[in-house]
């Protein structure tokens, strides 16, 4: 795929994600109090306002929940919403795959692409 991606903007809360990212880890924030994951970075709990909130590795395994083909543009696309398989639903995008055999539901795994300048974002391709 030879579409340029914008750097995403690091904030405090994320800064630990994209370092991670940085090393090729794919890690996700964890609350130690209801022991439940989140996603986007908060450092407090959104489900239980706790501020025990550590970064865990992940699998990098997922579902897509939805997802929309763009292809009216010059370098067509997919964006999804992907269900970790530790619970939380993520905005990214479909990478190395076939577009036209892409199904909600379907298997997928992380796979981290390069930016223009900045940190590489997670991304999935079907297993
Ligand atoms: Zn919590």
């Amino acid at each position: 795929m030879a579409r340029k991606l914008t750097p995403p903007v690091v904030t405090a809360e994320s800064k630990a994600f994209f370092d991670a990212a940085r090393a090729g880890k794919f890690v996700v924030p964890f609350c130690t109090a209801c022991g439940k994951a989140h996603w986007y970075p908060r450092a407090i709990c959104p489900f239980c306002s706790s501020e025990s909130v550590e970064w865990r590795p992940a699998s990098g395994k997922g579902t897509i929940y939805t997802f929309s083909v763009m292809r009216r543009v010059k370098e067509p696309y997919a964006i999804a919403h992907v269900t970790l398989a530790e619970g939380p639903t993520m905005l990214t995008n479909l990478a190395d795959c076939d577009f036209d055999t892409l199904r909600i539901g379907q298997a997928v795994t992380v796979v981290f692409e390069e930016t223009d300048g900045g940190p590489p974002v997670p991304m999935f391709k079907p297993v």
